[in-house]
Parts: structure tokens; C-alpha cells; sequence
């Protein structure tokens, strides 16, 4: 495991490893509140990654670790480095900022793992929130571990957990499927492939296309689905609504003023209710008719077969095929 050395810097006394097994919990001097968990030294002269998490919204939200990193590091890395330009000035950081393009991200991984082979202490930054989470950054992290560069997260803002923190559904098991599909056929199979998941589900979506995505949802995950969304978080226009899928999509297709701005959706898991689940010989059935009839042709002959609703065979037929099952 690549491990974060001990700082030999007279402003660097904490004790730093990230090799948590080695941690104690009482040893106030691994706790970084002297220097921000920031280590300018290495005994191997390599550098170090730092993954830092910056605002969504709110300026205020970052933490002073944070700034600290990003003040100390050689470099910052930001996926856009315009628009990150703006939050370092007003955070009084000077520290030069390179590019991180998602199309060369691969080859961006490299050249930076290399700097940091060299000495140069690296900060990861997105233009909101936690990096890689539906951000940029997989390959540089990945490519980190396999040079056994040690990587440091600062943690912070992301609008999946704000989301969660405040939607008022479990959150004891949750699954974040990013960005939901922009068309609407692969939607509509996202969504139904969903149908049976229990835990909560968040999701990323885009205000064009939420009116289309509650839809498929009403239609696929059922109306009376308890949906919330979290729009704007930390900004003026943050508005959270908790309430059944059919009158979220109501609310938000009569005021456009719930089609701006940036969204979180948070779903509640699905609910086994008596006389909707599918019994073992149903689902048998059309697992055979869909081995070699169309979706259409074996709902068809599946509904003649067990008596079953057509509207429920149809959703868990397509639930079958996009989750591949055999
Ligand atoms: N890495 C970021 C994070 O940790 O949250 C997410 C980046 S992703 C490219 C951008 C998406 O995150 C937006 O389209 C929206 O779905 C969600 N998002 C970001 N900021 C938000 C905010 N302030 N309120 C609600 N959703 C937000």
C-alpha cells in the first residue's frame, strides 16, 4: 500500500500515514488540525495526489484544508481551468492550474503522474463538488495506486450526499447511478431496470430533460413512487421536495421556475406490495418466450399463459432484458 510519509518539515510535525490500519484513534498528532494533513516531504522524494473537494454552490462550503492544499501544492489539476480560475482568485489561490481535458484524460494521467514521480505535489479539483464523482479523475487515481503514489482525499462538498442528507428517504442502503439516460428508449429501460431495486437510488439529471425523466419514472418506477427533488443545493433557489413521483412531475411541469438549474433526484427503493411481485413459475415462463421471441411476441403469449396483467409482464420483461439476466 503506498503510504503518505512523515513530514521532516519543521512546519509539517503531525504524523501522517494513510495506511489506516496503523491509525489510533487517540493520537491527536494524526488528526492533521496543525497542518491541514498537508506533507511536503517524502522519504522517496515523490510527490503526493491530493483529490480535493471544492463547493457546489455555496463559497463558504469549502474547508480550510482545503484552501490550505491548494494554496501548498505545485499545481492544481481542474477539469476546466476558466471556470476553476474564478473560485481560486476569490479564494486568494495563486497556485498554477493545468487543464485535465476528459477526452485525453489517459494521457493527462501520465504526464501528471510523472510530475509527481519528480517531486511535485498534485491537487485534483472538478468544477463542483467531489472529483470523479460523475467527474473526471478515474484514471489519474487508478494510474496513482498502480506507481504507488500515495493519494490523499480532502473531503467535502458533493451533491449526492447533500441530496441524501436532507431527502428524508432511507438512507441505511443507497445506489448512485449517476446521470440518467438522455433519450427517452434508454430511459425508459433505466428506469425499468430499476423497478425491483430496494435500496434508495440517486440519480444526476439535467433541468431540460426532468419533466421526460418524471415521466418515465411515473411510468416505469409507478406514480406513487416517493421521489425527491433537490434542486440548486446551497444556492438562493435551493428547493427540496419530498412527494409521490405523479405530483412531483405536476409541480415541476407547471412551474418552469423547477426546470432550472441543477438537479439531484433521490427515489425510494421498491417496496414488495402483496399481488405485485411475479411468482417464480411467471417469471420461468417468460425467461424461455424471451430467449427466442421478441419483448412483444413473448409479453404476449406470457399474458395468454398465466392470466398475468399485460402492463406488469411488459415492465418486468424489459426489466429482464437490460438487466441481461439469464
Ligand atoms: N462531482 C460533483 C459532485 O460531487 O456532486 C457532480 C458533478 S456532475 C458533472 C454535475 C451534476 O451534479 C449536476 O448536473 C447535478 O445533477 C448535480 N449537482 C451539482 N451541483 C448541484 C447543486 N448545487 N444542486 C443540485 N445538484 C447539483
Amino acid at each position: 500500500m503506498a503510504t503518505n510519509h512523515h513530514s521532516s518539515d519543521p512546519h509539517h510535525s503531525s504524523n501522517h500515514s494513510s495506511d489506516h490500519s496503523s491509525d489510533h484513534s487517540s493520537d491527536h498528532s494524526s488528526d492533521h488540525s496543525s497542518d491541514y494533513g498537508f506533507d511536503h516531504s517524502s522519504d522517496s522524494g515523490m510527490g503526493q495526489l491530493y483529490i480535493v473537494a471544492t463547493p457546489i454552490g455555496n463559497l463558504q462550503d469549502i474547508s480550510p484544508r482545503a484552501v490550505a492544499v491548494l494554496k501548498r501544492v505545485d499545481r492544481i489539476a481542474a477539469e476546466d481551468t476558466r471556470h476553476s480560475g474564478h473560485l481560486l482568485k476569490q479564494l486568494d489561490i495563486n497556485t498554477h492550474c493545468i487543464a485535465l481535458h476528459e477526452h485525453n484524460e489517459r494521457q493527462f494521467a501520465e504526464k501528471i503522474i510523472q510530475q509527481i514521480k519528480q517531486g511535485s505535489h498534485i491537487a485534483l479539483i472538478s468544477d463542483a463538488g467531489t472529483p470523479l464523482v460523475s467527474d473526471p479523475g478515474y484514471f489519474l487515481v487508478k494510474l496513482a495506486h498502480e506507481e504507488k503514489i500515495p493519494v490523499t482525499p480532502i473531503p467535502g462538498p458533493s451533491a449526492l450526499i447533500a441530496a441524501l442528507s436532507a431527502a428524508g428517504v432511507a438512507t441505511d442502503r443507497f445506489c448512485f447511478e449517476g446521470f440518467v439516460p438522455s433519450k427517452g428508449g434508454p430511459r425508459k429501460s433505466f428506469y425499468a431496470q430499476r423497478q425491483k431495486e430496494p435500496r434508495t437510488m440517486v440519480f444526476y439529471e439535467t433541468p431540460h430533460r426532468i419533466v421526460g425523466s418524471l415521466k418515465d419514472l411515473c411510468e416505469q418506477l409507478g406514480e406513487d413512487r416517493t421521489v425527491v427533488l433537490a434542486r440548486e443545493l446551497t444556492k438562493t433557489f435551493e428547493t427540496i421536495r419530498n412527494d409521490t413521483a405523479k405530483s412531483l412531475l405536476a409541480w415541476v411541469k407547471d412551474d418552469s421556475n423547477q426546470q432550472r438549474g441543477e438537479i439531484v433526484l433521490v427515489v425510494q427503493g421498491y417496496k414488495v406490495v402483496e399481488g405485485d411481485t411475479i411468482s417464480e413459475e411467471t417469471e420461468r415462463t417468460l425467461r424461455i418466450l424471451l430467449k427466442d421471441l421478441s419483448l412483444k411476441q413473448a409479453v404476449k403469449l406470457a399474458v395468454d399463459i398465466t392470466g398475468e396483467k399485460k402492463k406488469k409482464l411488459y415492465n418486468f420483461a424489459l426489466f429482464l432484458k437490460d438487466s441481461q439476466v439469464e
